[in-house]
């Protein structure tokens, strides 16, 4: 099967005085659009009459409102989907990013050693230089201007920091993912807030398991709550979004490391196929108690799932997803099966009915292996013992305020609905 993946090169810009002064204002008007998108969305106005009005009066170029009014729109709708705690902001600060397609909001231009940009901040106005970036990043854009096999999609100009740079998203267009169906193992996921269990099975045996810890994440994320909470009590919501941006920074650099763990355990399986739980149905059937809970499990799933797939693409891999309904509650020895919410306390699983003790992820993740299977229409080994559980701990980075200039991440979309997140 062929399908097409999509990566984020990141540049730095060197605009001149003027050119610097071009971007910026470009940022506050992006930022306007933004605003006054999602500002009506919520005063319940027609979307379509929203998009009419911003992109017609909007001082950029045409495709670039487009797609700032098409991001504040999509922010609104995965609110919707997804989160009921984090409404978009309508009173955003500071600059926003300038989106705009190839060779209509920006243009690239190959030269013998370098690449030069042109960016029609506003109408009319183009800012112009050359990109500055590592020697593997540049050599990567070049082959993709170049090559048939690559596209160059849509790129955001940004400030961070203070810098001037430029996110621009290449895909390839031929990248192979094998067909499921021709898989020999399965690799169940269960994702949680502190860790990932694997567990690969074959049709004749269960081979491998693995679960890697990563309390940092969740204990930042705890950090921020507490701190974010104390903060908005005493009113300083000014405070909120610069930390916020902090959390987001550390938990999606952590994330990326987790993801890149789990892609590099699965291949030395023959074959593999990636089987996660369906998120759909996970959001209807987790107990989520508070809104705190929701809101502290709502993020890492899905972000980490995101990676783990689109990194296992990029290696040929393909993913599946299956019914999470019981993956937890269930005793996965095969002649047992018993399946009750008291087989689990917290990380432990003990089998009310047989006994058996387990690290109760490690017990789900084999669970999900084991639907995989089904799923592929594959025999279900008989499991009647389970190796060691094999635990390995994340190092943690440490600092959350290091500088992410050059290697930082983005996402971009792709033509078949999958987000691209670079490496
Ligand atoms: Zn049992």
């Amino acid at each position: 099967m062929q399908k097409s993946l999509t990566k984020t090169l990141v540049f730095q810009l060197d605009p001149d005085e003027s050119g610097q002064q071009l971007l910026d204002d470009a940022f506050l008007e992006a930022r306007r659009v933004y605003n006054e998108t999602i500002r009506r969305t919520k005063n319940g106005d027609d979307w379509d009459e929203i998009r009419q009005d911003l992109e017609s009066d909007a001082d950029l170029v045409n495709n670039t409102a487009q797609l700032v009014v098409q991001k504040s729109l999509e922010a609104m709708e995965n609110y919707y989907e997804y989160d009921d705690y984090n409404q978009p902001s309508h009173t955003k600060d500071g600059a926003y990013p300038l989106r705009s397609n190839y060779e209509e909001g920006y243009n690239l231009f190959l030269e013998d050693d370098s690449i030069r940009y042109r960016i029609s901040a506003k109408p009319y106005n183009p800012v112009k230089g050359t990109l500055q970036g590592s020697l593997d990043v540049l050599k990567q854009l070049r082959t993709a201007i170049e090559s048939e096999t690559w596209r160059v999609g849509t790129a955001e100009a940004m400030k961070r920091n203070g810098n001037y740079e430029l996110h621009i998203n290449i895909t390839h267009t031929e990248a192979e993912v094998r067909d499921k169906q021709d898989s020999r193992t399965v690799v169940g996921v269960d994702i949680n807030e502190d860790c990932v269990a694997l567990a690969s099975l074959h049709e004749d045996d269960i081979v491998n398991s693995v679960v890697i810890d990563y309390p940092e994440i969740k204990e930042e994320r705890h950090r921020y709550f507490t701190m974010r909470k104390r903060m908005q009590n005493s009113g300083k919501s000014s405070f909120d979004r610069a930390f916020e941006q902090q959390e987001e920074r550390f938990v999606h650099d952590q994330l990326h490391k987790v993801s890149r763990q789990v892609v590099e355990w699965v291949p030395r399986f023959e074959n593999p196929v990636i089987v996660f739980e369906d998120l759909k149905e996970m959001r209807d059937s987790i107990d989520y108690g508070t809104r705190m809970n929701r809101r502290l499990h709502s993020l890492p799933f899905r972000k980490l799932r995101e990676f783990i797939t689109y990194k296992a693409a990029f290696q040929g891999i393909p993913s599946e997803e299956i019914n999470p309904e019981y993956t937890s509650q269930a005793c996965s020895l095969t002649e047992c099966e018993h399946t009750t919410r008291a087989n689990r306390n917290k990380k432990r699983f003990k089998c009310v009915e047989c006994g058996r003790q387990d690290h109760a992820d490690r017990n789900a993740a084999i669970n999900i292996a084991k639907k995989g299977l089904e799923k592929l229409n594959r025999n279900v080994p008989a499991l009647n013992s389970l190796p060691q559980v094999r635990k390995v701990r994340r190092q943690a980075s440490g600092c959350v305020n290091q500088p992410t200039v050059t290697h930082d991440t983005a996402t971009g979309h792709q033509a078949d609905g999958v987000v691209g997140v670079s490496d």
